[in-house]
């Protein structure tokens, strides 16, 4: 039986000590617009309890769920819970859940019960792991050295067994049988200490782009050999050293800033409000001067889309380089303190180990794609991250601490920066991974001709 101790599993720390903090949240998924799917076995028994409630608990109930009639003959209706104007479920009350306090956690559809987690089958394993839109998932994620070493899930703390899609063994294309050991391979090398940051993510681009042409869905069978042949090489600290050399030299171009902030302001659905997004953008795109008016105005997905590309064709304003410069500066400074430097890089180490387990990378059509999609949302995030005034201001006070003021002082900073990491990193998954927004970036980026291994070069540098 599922989770009786008979099953191999796998799951990071973080899963085994993720819990939902509810009230103390701030910002509950449940208010966020998203579309809430209500399966068909929890609304039958959802009705049924309604029916046999008092009235004002019955009316209350029924007008909350609607039920969207089926498209065509082979689309089953759905059910969804009414929003509230802005976005947000109807039946969320002050941080708590109505339906749950009515009528208990088992009558909770799948969707609420099992967010932020995903179950999934790769070959016999179960895995369990969760999405970064949720901030205590990411907090457990980025802020422990330990939070995503791999142990057996702690079954004590699964409620529900909800399976998403996994691996399918009986799928022999390369990309698939090889997934674990490369998955394997590639979180070993991103936790390579003796490495750098970049030098690690340098040599995993490396490897994507030298393996790509097997491990690739339209390759239905290959000789496997030049993908261990890579793992081999790439274990070789003489091959390593070589490689990250020939990466260092190239520049990033100052374009690049540009297209991500425009990913980042692009307008995602109509009619939702999102204050604390707003807030985050908002607050960073305003710190550089003109920078503003330089990006897509539309509120209209289809009308910004049509004027970020117009753009591109336009002379490059010198205040994309002036951006550019400033950025770079701020990114700097942040980083010229060892401590925060360090910390900085354990909290995107962590996080992109956590992708490599969470989202498989046959959910792209190759490894270079796969690969390209994560450097690029982490460029993203480096930009919200090192823009900050307020991390700035942690700097400076820093800077003007008197010797015996200093470890004080920079305890303080580092709680800033961390804070900061949560919350760009959960609002970047909830506001840009979970949407279509990466996607967009990058085709940008394909436009740009920038959607290559050189491309994946600017965006580690960036
Ligand atoms: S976002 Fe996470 S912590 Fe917040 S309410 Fe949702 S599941 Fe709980």
């Amino acid at each position: 039986m599922f989770g009786d101790g008979g099953e191999v599993s796998l799951t990071m720390k973080y899963m085994n000590r993720f819990g939902c903090i509810g009230a103390a949240c701030e910002e509950n998924c449940c208010m966020d617009g998203w579309r809430i799917d209500v399966d068909r076995a929890h609304y039958d028994k959802l009705m049924a309890m309604a029916q046999f409630s008092a009235k004002p608990i019955a009316r209350k109930f029924n007008a909350t769920f609607i039920i969207v009639p089926k498209k065509n003959k082979k689309e089953p209706e759905r059910y969804i819970i009414k929003q509230f104007e802005g976005g947000g479920c109807s039946l969320f009350d002050d941080g708590w859940c109505e339906l749950h306090a009515t009528f208990g956690y088992e009558t909770l559809p799948h969707v609420c019960a099992f967010y932020p987690r995903k179950l999934k089958y790769v070959g016999e394993t179960v895995e369990l792991s969760a999405t970064g839109s949720c901030p205590e998932v990411t907090r457990q994620i980025i802020l422990h050295e330990d939070g995503v070493d791999l142990e057996p899930i702690d079954f004590s703390r699964v409620h529900r067994k909800v399976l998403q899609d996994g691996l399918d063994p009986r799928d022999t294309r390369p990309f698939f049988r090889t997934f674990i050991e490369v998955r394997g391979f590639v979180m070993e090398l991103l936790r390579e200490e003796s490495l750098a940051w970049d030098e690690r993510q340098f040599l995993m681009l490396w490897f994507s782009k030298r393996t790509t042409e097997v491990l690739s869905k339209a390759v239905p069978k290959a000789d496997l050999s030049p993908v261990a042949r890579e793992m081999e090489l790439l274990r070789n600290p003489k091959v390593r050293h070589e490689i990250t050399k020939r990466y260092a030299e190239l520049q990033t171009p100052a374009a690049l800033v540009l297209m991500v902030v425009r990913a980042i302001v692009r307008p995602k659905t109509k009619g939702i409000v999102r204050p604390k997004w707003n807030e985050l953008t908002n607050g960073v795109i305003n710190s550089y001067t003109r920078l503003a008016e330089m990006l897509p105005q539309s509120e209209d997905p289809a009308e910004h889309d049509r004027q970020a590309e117009a753009s591109l064709r336009e002379p490059q304003h010198m205040t994309t380089i002036e951006v550019w410069a400033e950025y770079r500066r701020r990114r700097d400074r942040i980083r010229a303190i060892p401590e925060v430097a360090r910390t900085i890089d354990r909290c995107f180490k962590n996080y992109s180990i956590h992708t490599w387990f969470h989202r498989m990378p046959t959910e792209e059509n190759d490894i270079i794609t796969y690969t390209l999609r994560t450097l690029t949302q982490q460029s993203a995030m480096k930009f919200l991250l090192y823009s900050q005034v307020g991390l700035q201001d942690a700097v400076s006070e820093l800077e003007a601490a008197a010797p015996e003021e200093r470890e004080a002082v920079l305890a303080k900073v580092l709680d800033t920066v961390e804070k900061a990491t949560v919350n760009v990193f959960y609002q970047i998954a909830r506001h840009v991974e979970h949407g279509l927004l990466i996607k967009w970036l990058a085709e940008m980026l394909r436009k740009m001709e920038m959607f290559s291994a050189a491309g994946g070069v600017y965006l580690i540098h960036f």
